[in-house]
């Protein structure tokens, strides 16, 4: 069955285990006449994962007179299980009581009869099994599509999804993750199916399933070893029968820290025993006060609880039905069973099986198992970044849903409506159960269930007038937030197993702000374009919310349609600014401006930047400065200013910022829209005094402000003194040397061996027309020519980061790269013994320093560069020691002055004749040059950079270890 298409309802429920089941019948009994469809992938409405177990050994782990579905009517699964006789005889079960731990299935048909008589008294009740894998607003309601793209609206939808298969283990070779003897879908029958009873198996984790699943090996009469392994080693605790006590902990001011908290328990406990009172009973009158204490924790306390404490609690706290106990210690007993504590190091998929390394706790070096299948009972998997299901990945793309800060599930409001990646509370989409585990922390059986269940359904009834008032997020103290504003987010992409996975970007800007970004009190707001669907946009390489949020910074992607962004990004900032700024308009990007540019301009350019803004006023979060980054946002600071009058701000521009006549070359209206949006910030920040003084220039020639060159400042329209310094980029000696220490740099080492066999020139640079490869190759090529002794002598090895593929001006450029690049290789191969250009073609950070660092020569002849950091990196990497050609367009020139060898860059000859002259350089000169460079760095480092411009605003260094501030004189 599928969704009927074009059908309105005012509830879609997805998921119909106990959850989204109740969900229902309360709904049914409140308002019969809604329109409520009820959508389930799996054939059975109401039992879920948990009861829709076929094994009758699998029993509940709350006792028959404390699971009624319903929170107000205690006894009535046990009147149900009275009508039910016949049925709980058929399973073996003699008598029950309401302290009886019974089957699981008998649950699963109380709640389908449940869940079918709600159906049957509620007229606007339908049902459909089918898999829902988008949920996207449109107007005032919400669309549904299923996997065959049959679409449903409805006002608002319930995400009942329970929960979901435990993650993959993370292990340095994770080969085993796709071998069939490696079963991660504990709760499915055709888990058990696939295991012979000879079979020696090894399950992961020691909690309920692995129990579940122990108990159905028995049942099997399974001979094989089962090997259990799990961090402590320590099984659930049984649970006994103990009078309840009255609640110790009601009156008592809540516990600051997780320490204290636990103090107190133990203490109680201690008490409790002199008494004869059990420990069960202490920790089970906390319950109904464990869901406020968690939200009165801070987010450090809570981490405390996860890492330290969650696994003794877990046990102790989701207790199991004694009987269970004791057939799993006749196997421990009789010596099938084997439970170690400690950690599996690997699993090699070997043809006999599976081969385990363990480390155990207390043992030394590793021990070796071997296990026809490794069964993962890890526990559901809860961050949501983590999860495969479309629907999931979906609505993270959509910036719909956002995970908690412990990646325990996902952020919701207090009525249960799931909250967005700007920390707005939702009216439309709701949610329950263990998806609410990092808000609540108790959230995951039915006592808290049932009750959630109720009180959302009374929720979706009411009509909320007017937008709920959006809470501010991570405001420290009073004095608000610094905002980072970039196009670009903290992740990149790399292209793994047959796709694009994000990861930290490492190199360039944002590798310079990121530093900041980990403070508490900075939030990072980018773009990201709003795709059609997550999987397509990650081929197509669009950037979506769900690929930069991450739990350690407060990032804030701001989405934009599909076609606003490829306007703002592409068609101007890209083609157009760039372009420009490189002085290559007329030869790469745009020729001329028609009417396309100018609606890219108005409609997406100018659109972006407002969107930023109104971004930034709806997160709610107080500023306390701006730092804005680069080309793709110089309107951003005006229009900041009109909005945030008192606030300061600081624009800096990455690439060179051109003269006024270069700037004549795009309308007066644009000029003027850059010059004045830039003249918004307090400080204006660029790379070095060649872009410092065109800015002024253009200040003075194009908008006839008055400009003081000496104090290099311009008196605004407005009356305000804007500030023009200049802050040169710089890199992170430190992360430089990290990333050479790492294995993945030894790895590299080991691969790049085979190609250091000779003289080495380099590149290392983005394939982009202002790198200005093309002039690099011919000029290597030159020097073969006029050098014939040095054909097999030397390699230039190219390191070639793919950039901006979407645009075709770079796909042309690309080819071009590549076909001088062969004309070098044919044309020379033969006489080397090996083409003497080798291309890598990849974004692989590692490998390129570890090429920095081995190398004769860097040629980094860019046609014109805001800075070049690949020659600051070089110069901390390079062992040999190298050479360095620098172009004298470069930003980095400035700064290296004589120890490097400067070019011009259109210069093929001087370029040839450079190489030449870095090759043979004797080794004291070589020296020399590397040191000066090098103690230049280390006294202007990227924190420096970072630090000037906060001390520029008047904002005190937000790390203790920075170094202190060095004024240099540009
Ligand atoms: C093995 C096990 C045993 C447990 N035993 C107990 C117990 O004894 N006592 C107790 O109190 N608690 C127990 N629990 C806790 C349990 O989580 C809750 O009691 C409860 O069953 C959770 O129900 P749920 O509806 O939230 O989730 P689930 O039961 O997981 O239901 C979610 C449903 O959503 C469906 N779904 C998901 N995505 C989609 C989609 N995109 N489209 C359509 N359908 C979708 C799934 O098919 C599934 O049926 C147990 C949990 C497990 C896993």
């Amino acid at each position: 069955m599928h969704l009927r298409e074009n059908q309105h309802y005012d509830v879609a429920i997805i998921g119909a285990g106990f959850s989204g089941s109740m969900v229902a019948a309360h709904l049914s009994r409140l308002a019969p006449r809604l329109r409520v469809l009820v959508v389930e992938r799996e054939g059975a409405f109401g039992p879920g994962v948990a009861y829709g177990t076929t094994s009758p050994e699998h029993l509940l782990n709350v006792p028959a007179g404390k699971i009624s579905a319903f929170a107000d009517a205690p006894g009535h699964f046990l009147d149900w299980l009275g009508e039910h006789r016949a049925a709980v005889a058929a399973l073996g079960v003699a008598g029950f009581s309401g302290d009886s731990f019974l089957p699981r299935i008998l649950y699963g048909r109380y709640l389908r009869d449940l869940f079918h008589q709600a159906k049957q008294s509620a007229p606007g009740f339908e049902t459909v099994q089918d898999e829902i894998i988008d949920v996207e607003p449109e107007g005032d309601h919400l669309v549904l599509t299923d996997q065959e793209g049959n679409r449903i609206t409805a006002a608002k939808v319930v995400l009942a999804l329970g929960n979901f298969a435990p993650g993959d283990p993370p292990a340095k070779d994770r080969s085993f993750h796709r071998s069939p003897r490696y079963l991660n879908a504990p709760w499915s029958a055709a888990t058990l199916r696939q295991i012979s009873p000879e079979d020696d198996i090894l399950i992961l984790g020691a909690g309920l399933t692995a129990l579940d699943l122990i108990l159905s090996l028995g049942a099997k009469k399974s001979t094989g070893k089962i090997h259990v392994v799990s961090r402590h080693g320590l099984f659930p605790q049984p649970h006994r029968t103990h009078t309840p006590q009255p609640d110790w902990f009601c009156e008592r001011e809540l516990p600051q820290s997780i320490r204290a908290m636990f103090r107190l328990i133990r203490r109680e406990i201690r008490i409790g025993a002199a008494k004869g009172v059990d420990w069960r009973a202490i920790i089970d009158a906390l319950r109904p006060h464990t869901q406020r204490y968690w939200r009165s924790l801070n987010l450090e306390e809570r981490r405390r609880f996860m890492r330290h404490v969650r696994p003794v609690w877990e046990p102790h706290r989701h207790r199991v039905a004694p009987q269970v106990l004791a057939a799993k210690d006749q196997m421990l007993q009789r010596g099938q069973l084997v439970n170690h504590a400690g950690r599996v190091s690997r699993i090699i998929d070997v043809p006999e099986g599976l081969e385990v390394k363990l480390v155990e706790r207390g043992k030394p070096g590793e021990s070796t198992l071997r296990a026809a299948f490794v069964l993962n009972c890890t526990g559901p998997e809860c961050n949501y970044y983590k999860l495969k299901e479309p629907l999931v990945v979906n609505l993270l793309a959509r910036g719909l849903i956002h995970p908690d800060p412990l990646f325990l599930g996902l952020m919701t409001a207090a009525n249960g409506a799931v909250v967005n990646y700007l920390g707005q509370p939702s009216e439309k989409i709701f949610t329950l159960g263990s998806v609410q585990k990092g808000m609540r922390f108790e959230t995951t059986a039915v006592p808290e269930l049932r009750i959630q269940a109720e009180a959302l359904a009374a929720e979706l009834l009411k009509k909320r007038p007017g937008l709920p008032a959006c809470p501010p997020r991570r405001e420290i103290g009073d004095s608000g937030n610094i905002l980072l504003v970039s196009n670009r987010g903290p992740n990149d992409f790399v292209w793994q197993d047959r796709c694009w996975v994000p990861r930290p970007a490492s190199g360039g800007l944002v590798s310079m702000i990121e530093p900041l970004s980990r403070q508490p009190d900075v939030t990072w707001f980018c773009c990201v374009s709003e795709p059609t669907a997550a999987n397509s946009a990650r081929e197509a390489l669009w950037t979506t919310a769900a690929d930069q949020t991450d739990a350690e910074r407060h990032v804030v992607p701001v989405p934009l349609p599909a076609r606003i962004y490829q306007a703002y990004y592409g068609a101007i900032s890209n083609e157009v600014l760039w372009m420009l700024q490189h002085h290559l308009a007329g030869q790469f990007g745009y020729s001329s401006l028609d009417a396309n540019r100018h609606h890219a301009w108005n409609q997406g350019y100018l659109e972006a930047n407002r969107r930023m803004v109104v971004a930034i006023r709806a997160s709610g979060i107080k500023p306390r400065a701006f730092l804005i980054q680069d080309y793709h946002f110089y309107p951003l600071p005006g229009l900041l200013r009109q909005v945030f009058p008192d606030i300061p701000s600081l624009h800096f521009t990455h690439i060179p910022f051109p003269d006024a006549a270069t700037l004549k070359l795009i309308p007066q209206s644009w000029r003027e829209a850059i010059l004045h949006g830039l003249l918004g910030a307090d400080v204006i920040g660029m790379q070095t005094q060649w872009d410092a003084r065109p800015f002024l220039g253009c200040c003075d020639e194009l908008l006839g402000l008055s400009v003081d060159y000496p104090r290099s400042a311009v008196l605004a329209p407005d009356g305000r003194i804007v500030k023009v310094q200049v802050f040169p980029a710089s890199v992170a000696p430190g992360e430089v040397r990290r990333v050479l220490r790492s294995p993945e740099a030894g790895t590299a080492r080991e691969r790049l061996a085979a190609h250091l066999d000779k003289l080495t020139i380099i590149r290392v640079d983005r394939l982009d027309p202002s790198k200005n490869q093309i002039i690099g190759f011919e000029a290597f090529g030159r020097l073969l020519e006029t050098r014939p002794d040095l054909r097999g002598n030397v390699r230039f090895l190219a390191f070639l980061v793919p950039s901006r593929t979407d645009l075709g001006v770079y796909r042309e450029y690309r080819d071009a790269v590549f076909s001088t690049i062969s004309k070098v290789n044919s044309r020379y191969a033969g006489e080397c013994g090996f083409e003497p250009i080798s291309v890598f073609y990849t974004n692989d950070r590692e490998q390129a320093l570890v090429a920095m660092e081995q190398c004769d020569v860097l040629l980094a002849n860019s046609r014109e560069d805001g800075m070049n950091l690949v020659v600051k990196e070089w110069a901390i990497a390079s062992e040999r020691p190298g050479v360095a050609i620098v172009a004298e367009t470069a930003g980095v020139a400035a700064e290296f002055g004589a120890s490097a060898l400067q070019i011009s860059p259109l210069d093929i000859e001087g370029t040839a004749e450079a190489m030449r002259w870095a090759l043979e350089m004797p080794a004291a000169e070589r020296q020399a040059r590397i040191e000066r460079l090098r103690s230049k760095i280390e006294s202007w480092t990227a924190q420096h950079w970072l630090s000037a411009q906060l001390e520029a605003l008047n904002i005190e260094r937000l790390w203790p270890e920075a170094h202190p501030v060095i004024r240099r004189a540009a």
